[in-house]
């Protein structure tokens, strides 16, 4: 290794500018909600490797199931020659899921490529082609997944054409200014003016958006949701690939709103920072797709899965659900405090569920004009203090808590007094 220097004139070189990085330095070692770069500084991470560490780093139960397994063998392909852990975590998961219903779950690698499948399922299972998503969903960056991204810049920039039959429907929130119901109302127009519902397979959103800006979806809109796909016979995909395991203060977040979507989509914290996906549905729904149809070389690897296993039971153990709900009050109530003392009238839409917060920041407070220069420059003098922030949002101005439900309030705290310098250094 090298100093950060060294380091990111090498990676400018290598690598293509397309693939950003937030932080300017190297890591080196990370531990729980802290991490280390190659010059020795420590920081404390709010980011948690975007929401996939809500056990923390290295929780020493994850690692140590990782390594059992990675001792014995660390690929088969499933495909080829099967292993227990898959079956465990796909039982696991069918129980967990919201809902009467009998599951099935099928696992893969990354985010993007479980709802890849979650819309090849939907298919396959209705027979229609057309996916309704969005404004300000994320879904992913292959071409499917980023079709039903509702955020142009950056990912969709020069990317185009995506594939056809993707449809798009505003959601309720303080930006749209829009209620659940002029959101209802938008889509039945949609099914007036764009597409037939009979053409309709799924209707796919985040609970939360997540890059979108942590904004909650409302209880009354996915009850509407799933009004309008039973009475159409269309598939209700909730995606908690950021929402799920924790972050919200329940195993997913679409039990807050007591709706049972068809099929689920998670990843990230799952498996506390190993690569395991996966798409939990009704066992009737997950069946349509004849044997061979879904797979993928790598999917549900063996270590990715043992570590979910115990990356869940440490979720369980360790109480971290209430924990998440404990820590988003914490963090509310913080950054009010915080806002009306250091930054009066420039932190906006305090929001989301259990430890999934994000704030605004705006140039005024009466029009919620965003400011994505002073979020800029609050995470990089955050960064400068020792703190990892990240940004999201339809604008790029709101601040996101995804900090490990593992952090100690002594971590947490010393973490927001950091917040709160950068902020003064940022609106100065
Ligand atoms: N869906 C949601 C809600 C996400 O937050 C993300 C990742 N930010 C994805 C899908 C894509 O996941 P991945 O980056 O693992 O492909």
């Amino acid at each position: 290794t090298g100093s950060n220097a060294a380091l990111l004139a090498r990676r400018a070189n290598a690598v293509p500018r397309g693939v950003a990085s937030a932080m300017p330095f190297f890591a080196e070692r990370a531990l729980n909600a802290e991490l280390w770069d190659v010059e020795g500084r420590r920081f404390i991470d709010f980011a948690g490797g975007i929401a996939v560490l809500n056990t923390g780093h290295c929780h020493p139960k994850v690692m140590d199931a990782a390594l059992e397994q990675a001792q014995r063998f660390t690929h088969t392909s499933f495909q080829v020659v099967p292993y227990e852990a898959y079956v465990t975590l796909a039982e696991r998961l069918n129980a967990l899921a919201p809902g009467v219903s009998t599951k099935k779950t099928l696992l893969v690698t990354t985010g993007a490529e479980a709802v890849e499948n979650a819309v090849k399922i939907a298919r396959a299972a209705t027979g229609r082609s057309a996916v309704i998503a969005f404004d300000g969903g994320y879904h992913g960056r292959t071409m499917f997944t980023l079709g039903l991204t509702g955020k142009v810049a950056p990912y969709k920039t020069g990317f185009g054409p995506f594939p056809g039959e993707i449809y798009r429907a505003p959601l309720p929130s303080n930006r749209s200014g829009l209620d659940t119901d002029a959101c209802l109302a938008a889509l039945e127009t949609l099914f007036l003016t764009d597409v037939a519902p009979s053409q309709v397979a799924a209707i796919i959103l985040e609970p939360v958006l997540g890059e979108g800006g942590y904004i909650p979806v409302p209880a009354e809109m996915w009850e509407g949701l799933r009004e309008i796909c039973d009475r159409h016979g269309i598939l209700l995909i909730a995606d908690e690939i950021q929402s799920g395991f924790g972050r919200t203060g329940t195993w997913f977040a679409i039990e807050h709103a007591r709706v049972e979507p068809d099929l689920i989509t998670v990843a990230k914290s799952m498996a506390g920072g190993f690569p395991v996906a996966g798409v939990i549905g009704r066992a009737e729904v997950m069946d349509a797709v004849a044997p061979g149809g879904l797979g993928g070389t790598y999917g549900g690897n063996p270590m990715a899965c043992a570590a979910a296993l115990a990356a869940i039971d440490a979720l369980d153990a360790e109480a971290l659900l209430p924990r998440s709900t404990a820590l988003g009050e914490l963090f509310r109530a913080r950054f009010a405090e915080i806002g009306a003392r250091t930054a009066p009238w420039r932190m906006w839409d305090i929001r989301g569920l259990g430890a999934m917060i994000a704030v605004e920041l705006v140039t005024d407070f009466e029009t919620a004009a965003p400011d994505a220069e002073l979020t800029k420059a609050l995470v990089d003098e955050a960064q400068q203090r020792g703190l990892i922030l990240l940004a999201c949002g339809m604008h790029g101005n709101a601040i996101r808590v995804m900090v490990p439900l593992t952090a100690s309030d002594e971590i947490i705290e010393e973490g927001l007094a950091i917040f709160e310098a950068a902020l003064a250094a940022a609106v100065a």
